[in-house]
């Protein structure tokens, strides 16, 4: 199979260039050429089947340029037992009509691990298929979560270097911890000063340089993307929307055929787009309902047609979905359009230089077919890890608590009685000092975010990701903050001196 850009539908390119390059020299993303189709008699034979063993099937449909052993090997190494415990993906059973998939059981408690764990591996794999001599760069931009688990997927990985650029004041405690103790060779961490958005579009003005792309090559040295722009990093995470749907088969709450729904906590929307590839492959998909927090630009989008990031940004208790700009709305966009790349130009046009654009009513129909968008506020936020931590005993973080809102809601006001699953992006102890702070536990401002986190351990008997308490010992390693307009300037100085 091979893969075009959202805004070249002529262009041919390999899965393992996709994964190479990251981004298309165009400005647009790498999109597959055809979508594959799964059959029921496939997923049945896939239910008694463990994670890896999944994932080699799905991730075989769409890198079709890798042979099954190096697929074989690349799953092997990402999802050893040591590092996902006690599994990849795991479904817990919450009320009758939903459940939760809890996807934060990797090394750095968050669902990024399920494409950045094998990320490095899918593109060690590509840079031998395609010959590249020289180094490859890993740039990206990070609302929190990505920076960490891309550094610990790449830290040490040869012929690699990684530079994560997070926004200062932007991150939880934990994450900045985790990104500034960061040890490897070849990992650099900065601050910008600035929002996730100009972290993102500092990054991507990186890749469009042609002049400096250029410069790079010479030298042999190429960029390439760990942000969900990069198509190795979205394929990886159709595999879980499979699996959760085997498991709810597995668990006894649907029966093989049945539509279910999928609850997704959206930001730059890599997660949500997977599902719909999902579904565009045959999985029984209902409803898509993409849960936000006050920055509401998809909200808007998904129910008006209109993309306008012309508004303020705000601060939330889920700031890895702070985001204005979702990058993989442009996929989407892509698919709907019928691969109609011009149009896309057109949008992306219209969003740089007057902030908004608005969608034809074909592909305004398709989304109001699919999606269901809710938002909610951090109080709201609260109130729902609360009342099911009350409730049920479950601990939810404060992104998988706006699913579970939405989830609930929806249950409520929408008369569809599917079961559904609401994907939970982060261990509550991520983001514990307003997980505390919801479930009615004190924490006193003085006190330290380890303090924090044995606080919320020794109230819910839940206990800390070992990985997150080893944190407390670790040197702090990357202290620098720059300017958001000096990125290119830095990632020139430290590869070109
Ligand atoms: C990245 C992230 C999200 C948003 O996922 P997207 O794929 O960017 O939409 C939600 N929750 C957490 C905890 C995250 O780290």
């Amino acid at each position: 199979m091979l893969y075009a850009s959202t805004r070249n539908r002529d262009l041919r390119v390999s899965s393992a260039e996709a994964i190479e390059k990251g981004i298309s020299t165009d400005g647009g993303l790498f999109v597959p050429t055809e979508i594959p189709t799964v059959k029921l008699s496939l997923l049945e034979n896939l239910l008694a089947a463990n994670y890896q063993q999944r994932a080699k099937k799905i991730l075989a449909l769409f890198l079709t340029d890798y042979t099954d052993t190096e697929i074989e090997n690349c799953v092997q190494a990402a999802y050893t037992d040591d590092k996902f415990l006690p599994e990849p993906a795991h479904f817990k059973d919450i009320t009758a009509k939903g459940g939760i998939l809890e996807l934060w059981r990797g090394p750095t408690s968050a669902f990024k691990d399920m494409a950045l764990q094998i990320l490095p591996h899918l593109l060690g794999v590509a840079i031998r298929k395609n010959n590249n001599q020289g180094e490859t760069i890993i740039l990206v931009a990070t609302s929190g979560d990505t920076g960490k688990a891309a550094l610990e997927g790449f830290a040490n990985v040869p012929n690699t270097k990684i530079i994560v650029f997070y926004p200062h004041n932007g991150v939880s405690k934990i994450q900045k911890l985790q990104m500034a103790t960061q040890q490897g060779d070849n990992v650099y961490v900065l601050a910008v000063e600035g929002n996730f958005d100009d972290a993102q579009t500092g990054v991507k003005k990186i890749f469009a340089n042609k002049k400096f792309n250029m410069e790079l090559a010479a030298e042999k040295y190429q960029l390439s993307s760990a942000n969900s722009i990069n198509w190795g990093r979205l394929v990886p995470q159709v595999v879980y929307y499979f699996s959760a749907y085997l498991d709810a088969i597995n668990n006894n709450k649907i029966k093989l055929g049945d539509k279910i729904n999928f609850v997704v906590p959206t930001g730059n929307f890599g997660n949500i787009l997977a599902a719909y590839y999902a579904k565009g492959m045959g999985l029984p998909v209902n409803k898509l309902i993409c849960a936000s927090n006050i920055n509401d630009v998809l909200t808007e989008f998904l129910s008006t047609g209109v993309y306008n990031k012309n508004r303020a940004f705000h601060k939330t208790i889920s700031p890895s979905m702070d985001i204005l700009i979702s990058s993989n709305v442009e996929r989407l966009l892509y698919i709907l359009s019928g691969g109609n790349s011009n149009l896309v130009q057109e949008y992306f046009a219209e969003l740089e230089h007057k902030g908004e654009y608005t969608v034809n009513p074909e592909i305004f129909a398709a989304l109001q077919k699919t999606f269901v968008p809710y938002q909610f506020d951090d109080l709201s936020t609260k109130n729902a890890i609360h009342k099911l931590y009350t409730e049920k005993k479950y601990l939810l973080d404060t992104h998988t608590a706006v699913a579970w809102q939405a989830f609930t809601e929806y249950s409520k006001t929408s008369g569809d009685d599917h079961y559904s699953i609401v994907v939970s992006t982060a261990s509550p102890f991520k983001f514990s000092e307003d997980v505390l702070d919801a479930i009615g536990g004190k924490s006193e401002t003085a006190e330290t975010e380890f303090a924090v986190l044995r606080n919320l351990s020794a109230l819910t008997n839940w206990s800390i990701p070992e990985k997150m308490s080893s944190l407390e010992k670790l040197p702090v390693l990357h202290t620098q903050i720059i300017a958001k307009d000096l990125m290119e300037e830095y990632v020139r100085k430290l590869i070109l001196k």
